[in-house]
């Protein structure tokens, strides 16, 4: 079997640019298979971001972990051709995934050097620890890309890309000796979250239907063991009323309504309680992301259980 296969799904909310020769081409890629990398806010807000520049286009990359093979989603075209390939990655584990991605198609950093397409990681796991991918990927970014992103997709369209990118605080180049600052949203109503989210018609994602939403980013209580919470320290949420904004745009032309939050502390914010009961008066149905014990009361349950939710998870 070929290492890199063109498999479009049949989506909702699938944008379709057509593009021009010279626009910059930018690939995402989601080391999981395509079920789980739909659930990825980054996957979503990065794709409608990117095809909303003027001369860019994104195309998007899932891995089949079982077949071991690169599922092209939105185009047939050579892969050597794009300018740079933007991947996430969350854990550990999506090393060695990557790697072996990169490998069955050519694209190792330690085979082909700097030569486009330019290879840029970032999440969690990079931010904590971005050593062992110096042989194989570019360029990390440390923290959040929000502010950086579109000055880094224009650069990434140069013929001299690496002249440039090392002008950026949180990004570092490979063999990452250099110190990079983390970068991260102040003000998290400003960072990009996106609205007109892709979802499969024919097979069910994992979570269910419904748009994703990040509430906040973080985590104020930073219990020693955790890398999540100090990697996104501080802890910041976004207004009431841009969540509704996201809420609103989101469902005016999604298939269910239904939300899918994400927060590490979610009943940390102070206006969330008035807010779930604001989307069940909206018969709004939501997911309530992991929740602290010493947060769980009896009305909280109440409400979760109006919203739909018919499970929870709970940790100390
Ligand atoms: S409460 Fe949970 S998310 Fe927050 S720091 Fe502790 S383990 Fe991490």
């Amino acid at each position: 079997m070929s290492s890199i296969i063109y498999k479009p799904r049949k989506e909702s909310m699938k944008l379709i640019k057509k593009g021009k020769p010279n626009d910059i081409k930018i690939g995402i890629l989601m080391p999981i298979p395509y079920n789980a990398a739909i659930n990825s806010l980054f996957f979503q807000t990065a794709y409608e971001y990117i095809n909303d520049l003027e001369g860019v286009i994104a195309y998007r990359y899932v891995y089949n972990i079982r077949d071991d093979v690169l599922e092209a989603l939105d185009a047939e075209i050579n892969i050597n051709n794009l300018d740079a390939i933007l991947i996430s990655m969350s854990f550990e584990l999506d090393y060695i995934y990557v790697a072996r991605i990169l490998d069955k198609i050519n694209l190792l950093h330690r085979h082909k050097g700097f030569k486009k397409p330019i290879l840029v990681a970032g999440g969690i796991a990079v931010t904590a620890n971005p050593l062992p991918l110096a042989d194989i990927v570019d360029v990390v970014v440390i923290g959040e890309v929000d502010e950086i992103l579109r000055d880094m997709i224009y650069v990434v369209g140069d013929n001299e890309p690496l002249k440039y990118l090392e002008t950026f605080n949180c990004v570092s180049i490979s063999p990452f000796k250099d110190k990079a600052k983390r970068c991260f949203v102040k003000d998290l109503n400003r960072a990009l979250h996106a609205v007109k989210q892709f979802f499969p018609l024919n097979e069910e994602p994992v979570y269910g239907y419904g748009i994703r939403v990040e509430v906040s980013r973080g985590c104020p209580y930073l219990c020693a063991f955790c890398m999540e919470g100090h990697i996104q320290y501080p802890f910041r949420y976004r207004d009431m009323e841009i969540v509704w904004k996201i809420i609103e745009k989101g469902l005016e032309s999604y298939m269910s309504k239904r939300v899918i939050f994400y927060s590490l502390a979610f009943f940390s914010i102070p206006y969330i309680d008035r807010f779930l009961n604001k989307l069940i008066e909206h018969s709004i149905e939501a997911s309530i992301p992991s929740l602290r014990v010493d947060q769980v009361t009896k009305e909280r349950l109440n409400v979760i259980k109006k919203l739909g939710q018919k499970t929870i998870n709970a940790s100390s």
